[in-house]
């Protein structure tokens, strides 16, 4: 009776101290993976993101918030610093390389993708981002080249590895100047891939219309506009990418690997612009929660989410010349007026330029409009740019991305050290089964490692 006492006892406690259910499915292997991206977003990206909505969307939390559990490490071979090819060969292939190099070794041996693994196994594979699809970091996950710039080489090594999506920005590098594009060989390899049996989308609708993979679907030239420039009727978002891409997996039925890339948060970190960069961080928790909410209701997915660098360095509370010298002024609410991007208002003064329609009438108007920039109170500076505007473009453009920058970032006291990257570590969102292999602080190269690992590829 003592005994059946203590065995009741035991048994009871067990149960009390028995491992919670998520933390049990955190242990387990994923079937599918969502595996995001977002180039260039560093911690303070997240915490703008974050505050801005606070205040004034009066959401006071990040989507991505609830599921953060550790941070990346990012730095290349041969560089402290590391670009975007480089970090995302070492998620794709679990290898440091050289910065530049795209699923390649230093010395230019190709390195088996988790992608290419995954095919081998049966699975279903995609890749998705707003850059050019041809762009360094999809193209990590979907080609082997020594150089990242070689684009005509990725986009014909992508429609051979059996990708089941192929989606984003980028036509340029798949078409030749006859349909818009640079290739030098005559070739359209959208046109290609479509006889090869690809379904085929050019805008939001053709998307949402497309029932079947694989699915090629090349929405821009180039980059995918920015968030904060985005045609909504036309260009799908970051979250439309999403849903679309998880709904079609699905109904295909196999076990998949997608990589999703919000890909432009770099570029507004390069060049510096605020609002532009805030609304491409949203724009990417916002899908975020849809992998979310599909994983959820699967209840067999795995959703990774991390960066492969910082850009911009990027601070909020910056000491401002002529605003007081404290940070403590720090105020992102500065950034609502903001309705442009400086790369699309620069794009339209150049054609107007050339078109002979920018007066400067139009152009005092667009500044408030767009930057909240009362153009009297630039004048000087702007006189200096437009006179060097006929001898030098080029720096012009530049002194006026400046100017902008200052003008738009000053204000609210955010901060840039740089117009590249910085070697800050990056955080990790994880969630689902597998999300327990990836906490703590871990070299991308573990990411990659872990990622085939949880998968059971080799
Ligand atoms: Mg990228
Ligand atoms: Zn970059």
């Amino acid at each position: 009776m003592k005994r059946l006492v203590v065995f009741v006892l035991v048994l009871f406690v067990a149960s009390c101290t028995s491992i919670p259910a998520e933390v049990r499915t955190a242990q387990q292997r994923p079937q599918s993976v969502i595996f995001f991206i977002s180039d260039g977003c560093g911690p303070a990206s997240f915490s703008l993101a974050r505050e801005y909505q606070r205040e004034v969307m009066n959401k006071p939390k990040l989507n991505l918030d609830t599921f953060e559990q550790g941070s990346t490490i990012t730095f290349a071979e041969g560089s402290r610093v590391t670009d975007s090819a480089s970090s995302a060969t070492a998620y794709a292939c679990g290898v440091k390389t050289l910065n530049g190099r795209i699923a390649m070794t230093a010395d230019q041996r190709p390195v088996e993708t988790i992608l290419e693994k995954a095919e081998r196994a049966g699975f279903n594979t995609g890749i998705v981002s707003t850059a050019r699809i041809t762009h360094a970091t999809p193209a990590a996950f979907s080609s082997h080249v020594p150089l990242r710039s070689m684009e005509a080489q990725i986009a014909e090594q992508q429609i051979t590895k059996d990708l089941e999506i192929i989606m984003g920005g980028g036509r340029q590098f798949y078409t030749s100047p006859a349909d818009g594009g640079s290739r030098t060989d005559g070739r359209n390899l959208i046109d290609e891939a479509e006889a090869a049996g690809f379904n085929r989308a050019d805008d939001l609708n053709e998307l949402m219309a497309a029932d079947q993979l694989p699915l090629i679907a090349l929405f821009t030239n180039s980059h995918m506009a920015y968030e904060i420039d985005r045609d909504e009727a036309s260009e799908p978002s970051l979250a439309e990418m999403t849903r679309r891409s998880l709904e079609l997996l699905k109904e295909a039925g196999e076990p998949f690997i997608v990589m999703i890339e919000a890909g432009r948060i770099d570029h507004a970190g390069h060049a510096n612009d605020p609002a532009t960069h805030l609304w491409d961080v949203i724009a990417y928790d916002e899908a975020w929660q849809v992998a979310i909410d599909f994983a959820r209701s699967e209840g067999n997915t795995l959703v990774l989410g991390t960066s492969d660098h910082e850009t911009g360095g990027l601070t909020l509370g910056a000491e401002v010349d002529g605003m007081g010298g404290s940070g403590y002024g720090y105020d992102p609410t500065q950034l609502t007026p903001i309705t442009s991007s400086f790369e699309h208002f620069s794009g339209e003064l150049a054609a107007r330029m050339q078109a002979g329609t920018a007066d400067p009438a139009w152009f005092a108007d667009q500044m408030k409009q767009a930057f909240n920039i009362d153009v009297m109170d630039v004048a000087e500076e702007m006189g200096s740019i437009i006179a060097q505007a006929d001898t030098n473009q080029a720096m012009a453009g530049w002194r006026l991305s400046r100017l902008l920058s200052k003008s738009t970032s000053d204000p609210a006291r955010v901060g840039w050290s740089t117009g590249g990257h910085t070697a800050v570590n990056v955080p990790i969102f994880a969630y689902g089964p597998g999300s327990a292999q990836f906490t703590g602080t871990l070299d991308n190269t573990e990411i990659g490692i872990r990622l085939r690992e949880v998968l059971d590829l080799d």
